[in-house]
């Protein structure tokens, strides 16, 4: 969609340093699917993104000032154009942030209310976060990490070149050079890699890695049994909060190592929380699949 709005700013969010609740200020409100649409000036929620929609939305409420809280039951990424005062979303979003136009990226809530909100532009409210939810999303998006750094550590064997880019660890990036989509719900992650020509041509070794995939995941869930989870290892998002177009890093130690990784998510603050990993790797048609569950103490 294409709304029109005063909206001139990106929405400055706060889910990276792990924030709950905000109180914020109504900058635009809209019909939208018999509920409404609803952008604010600052939020706790993690939108899904438009670019690498991996993890899903924050659920939670809205509530104004001696009201009933209203629920929020999905919560996306929307663009804003300032020069044109104009609000992309959808569809329409999702092609404007693969045209490289400068625009600025607002935290959209979906609010599911029978309440009239066509005059809440101005009031102030306030933002909660459905903290089960955002807890297990935070808990499997830290799995997905720890998951992809142990994939690159088994898989390093099966690249008979020099090797391209290193993650933190010092091992072949596979998870970076291969990973085409990934999907992240309350129990589980779901990643799918490709391994195509370009990656053949880098040195790595499709049809030897391919071939050994049971043994590669018995070395990962080995791994996985075996380090990193247990002793306090604290980890955070950096900057904790900002325009949600900002770029932000997760970081953590391993092996005595600093490990930073750009990502978009939120997350827990230490792997300590974590008591189990388990993956499960599966060939498709041009790769493999890498399921991580991941399940808290
Ligand atoms: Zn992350």
């Amino acid at each position: 969609m294409e709304l029109e709005t005063n909206v001139r700013e990106g929405t400055v969010v706060t889910f990276a340093g792990g924030s709950l609740c905000e109180e914020a200020t109504v900058t635009f409100a809209t019909p939208r699917d018999g509920g409404w649409l609803v952008l604010v000036d600052r939020s706790p929620f993690h939108p899904e993104s438009l670019s690498w929609p991996d993890q899903p939305g924050d659920h939670g409420t809205l509530t104004f000032p001696g009201g009933e809280p209203h629920a929020i039951v999905d919560c996306l990424t929307g663009l804003v154009d300032p020069d044109r005062g104009i609000l992309l979303t959808d569809a329409e979003a999702i092609a404007a942030s693969r045209s490289g136009a400068s625009l600025q990226a607002v935290v959209l809530h979906v609010v599911r209310s029978e309440v009239d909100m066509g005059n809440v532009v101005g009031q102030r409210a306030r933002l909660d976060v459905a903290t089960d939810r955002r807890a297990d999303l935070s808990l499997q998006h830290t799995g997905v990490h720890v998951a992809a750094l142990t994939l690159n550590r088994c898989a390093d064997r099966f690249w008979t070149k020099d090797k391209p880019e290193r993650d933190g660890l010092g091992f072949a990036n596979l998870d970076k050079a291969a990973v085409t989509r990934s999907s992240i719900d309350t129990e589980r992650s779901v990643d799918t890699y490709r391994i195509g020509k370009s990656l053949r041509k880098k040195g790595f070794d499709r049809e030897a890695f391919l071939s050994a995939l049971p043994d590669v995941e018995d070395a990962m869930n080995s791994h996985l049994r075996g380090t990193w989870l247990g002793a306090s290892t604290p980890a955070r998002v950096s900057p904790p909060e900002g325009r949600l177009d900002g770029r932000r890093i997760w970081s953590t130690t391993l092996d005595g190592i600093e490990i930073s990784i750009p990502c978009g998510g939120t997350h827990i603050d230490d792997l300590s929380r974590i008591a189990e990993i388990s993956v499960e790797l599966e060939p498709i048609e041009d790769g493999f699949m890498l399921t991580t569950r991941t399940r808290g103490r």
